[in-house]
């Protein structure tokens, strides 16, 4: 017996173990739209099984091409870490080339920094302000639509759940 999985938009994304369905509802990921009419005793109460799940957030980038640029979606690809302290507090966007210099909103001239590297880099480049990466092989880059869903389902907790469900 499988569970039918729809996104946010109830368009149809996988059929799911009960079992996997359970932990859905139990992790507050989805609602359920429609019960069946079976029932799962356990020793201290009766279940309803779900027949229609709907995930509570919408599994958007699934129709995109390309990521686009957002100060949100930079700090998805980073991990909602400071690049250059690794901290998760405080955090906003620093532009590696300096905006008041031209520095563009993209992907590869964008990285999440904390309010005080932020401010400690100022106007500067990185080689100027004598600064690096806390992962000194990092280079700001667009994500690819596949790393960025996983990267979505991951911060909303529930890749791993759909990767065991071979939905990705
Ligand atoms: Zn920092």
């Amino acid at each position: 017996m499988k569970v039918i999985l729809l996104n946010q938009d109830y368009s149809y994304i996988n059929s799911i173990s009960v079992r996997r369905a359970l932990r859905l509802i139990a992790k507050g990921k989805v609602t359920v739209e429609k019960y069946s009419e079976r029932i799962v005793r356990t020793v201290t109460k009766d279940i309803a099984v779900p027949l229609i799940l709907r995930l509570v957030y919408l599994i958007r980038q699934i129709y995109r091409k390309a990521v686009t640029w957002s100060k949100k979606n930079v700090m998805v690809r980073d991990g909602f870490e400071c690049v250059y302290c690794g901290t998760k507090n405080n955090l906003n966007i620093d532009h590696v080339f300096p905006q008041s210099k031209g520095g563009k909103n993209t992907f590869e001239n964008t990285v999440t920094s904390c309010v005080n590297c932020n401010n400690r880099k100022g106007d500067r480049t990185l080689r100027e302000a004598k600064m690096f990466y806390k992962r000194r092989n990092f280079t700001p880059y667009q994500p690819t639509v596949m790393e960025f869903i996983k990267k979505y389902l991951d911060s909303i907790g529930v890749y791993d759940l759909l990767v065991e469900e071979g939905i990705y």
